[in-house]
């Protein structure tokens, strides 16, 4: 078993955790993918601006580049034109060298002039004033290949032509990097300029653009032929920007390298401004986060004292109410609810009637009040209201529950005083009392109960005094009687007759009075009381006489009906034919009054029986059952409630022990004594008694 707990356990944990993990994950993730997204943005705007401005360096670089090359095309071609001036048609050769060397004054880029024959022979030259001779007639024979070539082109072309570059080394070392320019002249022949590309660099582009950067013409491949402008310098960024300058029969590369200081995070204001921003915007949106999450825990709080408070109303047994100061219930809690038994819908819907009429004088009528009070709660309720009752009191009342029924409560209330101290209804808590008057009702109950023994003890006692004083002048009666019988004589006739008649029925009531008296003392002394088989029809006929002399009275028809074979009655006949002259002479009081005249009969039925007491169980013995009915009244559901016990009466006269009496008689033999509604009214008593055998 502990195996299992301890491999259970960790799943319980791992499961913990997991569902604390998605929750965290939940709460947090749409924060996580707001930052990811504001730094996604952060880096994308940087590096937009960053590479903004790599582009506006770039596309600057590419313009002076393209500024250079139409700078150094129009210089090319300007010095062609100057240079076929030179040979315009009549001029005089003889001066031509004079006008070269003013033209190499002028220009700088060229380090030669030539004027050659039509087989490319120089017929004359002119060298820069500018530098020591790098050209001379040794090198530059009618063969040489450069100038062959810019020629040739020329010749094809009509116009002038350049040719390739190339090297020219000086004799201490280093070289020139050197360019032929070729006119055809209209007299045969050409004139030669030979350009070194570091001066036509330093000459024909403007000094801005190798200022901070550098300038060079380059090869195909990128290596550098001439090169001109300030060198890189370190932790700098390097932007090129090449053109093709093309010229007629060849073609130059024209490359521009600049330096900037390489745009790093915060390349420049617009990307400065950027980021502050977006550093702004991540304060605020922790700002914000932090802010939430202390709203998130206020959230909490309120939600766990709101959840405290609702437990606390649920739990309490107490009804609380509240009203507003029209008097429409506005809160209810589930204790009172269950009190009264409406639902909080129920008990707020009278509230729409009320809010229809503003100005209605009464308040609403609440569902709890009992109808017949509905209008003296409704004037307390009124009174209230218009504030002419005391602010705090503790009063009793009676509600009723749903199903109808009544039930005392006891209410507090109180004025409704909110948080600015101004009053906005009333709250009343209801102390459901009906359980607190049950008990008092029975001890009130068992109180009376003890009185009645009390006075039952004392009535006993009573009655074995009286029995005891009645014994002498009894036993004297029957003295008297027999002895005025004996005077009288056996035969005694006429008027004698009767009078010894009348005296012997002294003596028998007599002798019947000291048997009641000493069953009665028996019976209060609880002795053993003296048991034997009488026939049924024995006890009715003996109280069938003093019946019948009150039936005669009240006009009652007596009906006797007996089962036949009946067994006799194990019992003591002066007890139980009490019994029987109590019940007929109750059924019969029970039907005089006046709407009963002409319907006046008493029934008396003695029949078997197999069970006892209505428990519907045989217990093998026999019973004998007696009834009587009557026409009567009947017995309503309050007396019926309190009909046995001692002291109850509804007649004047009554002494309330009768019924009493002759239950305890029933069933001290062991039998039952009941009573239920006789049809078509009145009411039947029956009681059991064990039969002989
Ligand atoms: P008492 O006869 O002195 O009033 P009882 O104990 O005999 O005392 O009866 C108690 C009450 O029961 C009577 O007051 C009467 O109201 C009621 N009662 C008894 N028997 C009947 C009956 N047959 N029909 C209607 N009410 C009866």
């Amino acid at each position: 078993m502990s195996d299992a707990l301890l491999t259970v356990a960790p799943q319980r944990w791992a499961l913990l955790a997991l569902a604390r993990l998605r929750s965290l994950w939940q709460r947090w993730f749409l924060w996580l993918l707001l930052a990811v997204l504001v730094s996604a943005l952060l880096v994308t705007v940087v590096w937009l601006a960053g590479r903004h401005e790599v582009e506006q360096v770039q596309a600057a670089l590419d313009r002076d580049t393209a500024d250079a090359v139409s700078d150094l095309r129009s210089g090319f071609q300007r010095n062609a034109q100057s240079l076929r001036a030179t040979q315009a048609p009549g001029a005089d050769r003889a001066l031509w060298p004079d006008i070269a060397a003013s033209l190499l004054r002028e220009h700088r880029e060229w380090l030669r002039l030539e004027w050659r024959d039509a087989a490319l022979r120089p017929l004359q030259a002119v060298n820069t004033p500018y530098r020591m001779r790098i050209l001379d007639e040794a090198t530059r024979g009618a063969e040489q290949s450069d100038v062959t070539l810019a020629c040739a082109a020329a010749r094809k072309l009509g116009a002038p032509a350049y040719s390739p570059s190339h090297y020219v080394p000086i004799a201490g070392g280093g070289g020139v990097e050197v360019m032929e320019l070729c006119v055809p002249i209209d007299a045969g022949g050409y004139l030669v300029a030979s350009y070194s590309l570091r001066d036509a660099l330093i000459e024909l582009v403007g000094p801005t653009l190798t200022r901070g950067q550098e300038v060079a013409f380059t090869e195909a491949d990128g290596t550098r032929l001439v090169a001109l402008g300030t060198s890189r310098r370190t932790g700098t960024r390097v932007f090129t920007s090449q053109q093709l300058i093309d010229l007629p029969g060849t073609a130059l590369m024209l490359r521009v390298d600049g330096w900037r200081a390489a745009p790093d995070l915060f390349p420049n204001m617009l990307t400065a401004l950027v980021t502050a921003i977006s550093i702004a915007l991540v304060s605020v949106l922790v700002l914000l986060a932090r802010d939430t999450r202390r709203r998130l825990r206020a959230e909490r709080d309120l939600a766990d004292a709101l959840a405290f408070r609702k437990a606390m109303e649920d739990s309490v047994i107490t009804g609380l109410r509240a009203r507003d100061l029209q008097g429409r219930i506005t809160y209810v809690n589930p204790a009172f609810c269950e009190m009264v038994g409406f639902s909080p819908e129920e008990l707020m819907a009278g509230n729409a009637e009320t809010s229809a009429a503003p100005g209605a004088p009464s308040a609403p009528e609440a569902p709890y009040w009992p109808t017949e009070l509905a209008h003296e709660y409704q004037q307390r309720q009124a009174r209230r209201l218009a504030g002419g009752m005391p602010p705090r009191e503790g009063f009793e009342s009676v509600f009723m529950r749903k199903d109808g029924t009544r039930f005392p409560v006891l209410i507090f209330e109180a004025p409704l005083i909110n948080a600015h101290k101004v009053q906005t209804g009333w709250m009343s808590a209801f102390i459901d009392v009906s359980e607190q008057r049950r008990i008092e009702e029975l001890s009130r109950a068992s109180q009376e109960r003890l009185q009645a023994s009390a006075r039952l003890a004392t009535v006993g006692e009573m009655a074995s005094l009286l029995s005891h004083e009645l014994t002498q002048p009894l036993a004297a009666i029957a003295s008297y009687a027999s002895g005025s019988l004996n005077l009288l004589g056996p035969h005694a006739k006429g008027d004698q007759g009767e009078v010894a008649m009348a005296v012997r029925r002294i003596a028998e009531q007599a002798d019947r009075a000291g048997q009641v008296i000493r069953s009665v003392h028996d019976f209060v002394r609880r002795r053993d009381r003296t048991r034997e088989p009488v026939a049924p029809q024995a006890l009715i006929d003996a109280v069938l006489p003093l019946v019948r002399l009150q039936a005669r009275k009240l006009g009652v028809i007596i009906e006797v009906v007996f089962e036949d074979k009946l067994p006799a009655a194990m019992c003591d006949r002066t007890l139980v034919e009490q019994v029987l002259l109590n019940l007929a002479r109750n059924a019969m009081q029970a039907m005089d009054s006046p709407d009963n005249v002409g319907s006046r009969v008493l029934r008396l039925r003695v029949a078997r029986a197999v069970a006892v007491g209505g428990t519907g169980q045989e217990d093998g013995r026999r019973w004998i059952e007696f009834s009587v009915a009557d026409l009567g009244c009947g017995i309503g559901a309050e007396v019926a409630e309190r009909l046995f016990t001692p002291f109850f009466t509804t007649r004047a006269d009554g002494m309330g022990l009768g019924l009493s009496l002759c239950r305890t008689v029933v069933e001290q033999h062991g039998g039952a004594l009941v009573f239920e509604p006789n049809k078509p009214r009145g009411t039947v008593f029956r009681f059991t008694l064990p039969a002989a055998g």
